[in-house]
């Protein structure tokens, strides 16, 4: 049976102390700092744009604390499974993520970064894209997220993956 392993990064794979700025589009000034899960559910105004230079950042990537699901993904990568990353970060820091990986002996088939450096795009949706290709490509699919909206529109894909919100 192919089976395809596919982990979220943040608060799922490992934590970081990057955080999402929030900042005036009129001053630039810094109006506030998101976690993860906060900037999830942010909701800019007109005036205000995100600053994602923390989350572009390879040595917060480089200092990431594992979560004790990379225990799971290094049993799964050494029982020969596809290991896969989605993350909502940006696709620049795939490179950086995997090399975080490396450190730990998994090496991922992909990091898909389906999120913008820029705007903020609908990461639950796009994760779900992802995901129903890679239940095409495989008998079964494992998806790890601890983002609630994730896990249920990936759900929504049916018979072919399990969710698992961590
Ligand atoms: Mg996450």
């Amino acid at each position: 049976m192919k089976k395809a392993f596919v982990f979220d990064f943040d608060d799922t794979l490992a934590t970081t102390e990057c955080r999402v700025i929030v900042r005036s589009s009129i001053t630039g000034y810094q109006l506030d700092r998101l976690t993860p899960a906060e900037f999830n559910s942010y909701e800019l105004t007109k005036l205000e744009y995100f600053d994602f230079s923390e989350f572009r950042s390879e040595e917060f990537i480089h200092n990431a604390v594992p979560t004790t699901l990379i225990n799971l993904a290094k049993e799964v990568y050494d029982e020969d499974h596809s290991v896969y990353v989605l993350t909502a970060r940006a696709d620049n820091v795939a490179e950086a993520i995997s090399d975080w990986l490396f450190g730990f002996d998994v090496r991922p088939v992909h990091v898909y970064g389906v999120g913008s450096d820029d705007k903020k795009c609908d990461i639950a949706a796009e994760k779900k894209k992802v995901l129903t290709t890679l239940a095409q490509a495989f008998d079964l699919v494992y998806f790890y997220d601890d983002h609630e909206e994730n896990c249920d529109l990936a759900r929504e894909i049916g018979n072919g993956i399990k969710v698992y919100l961590v």
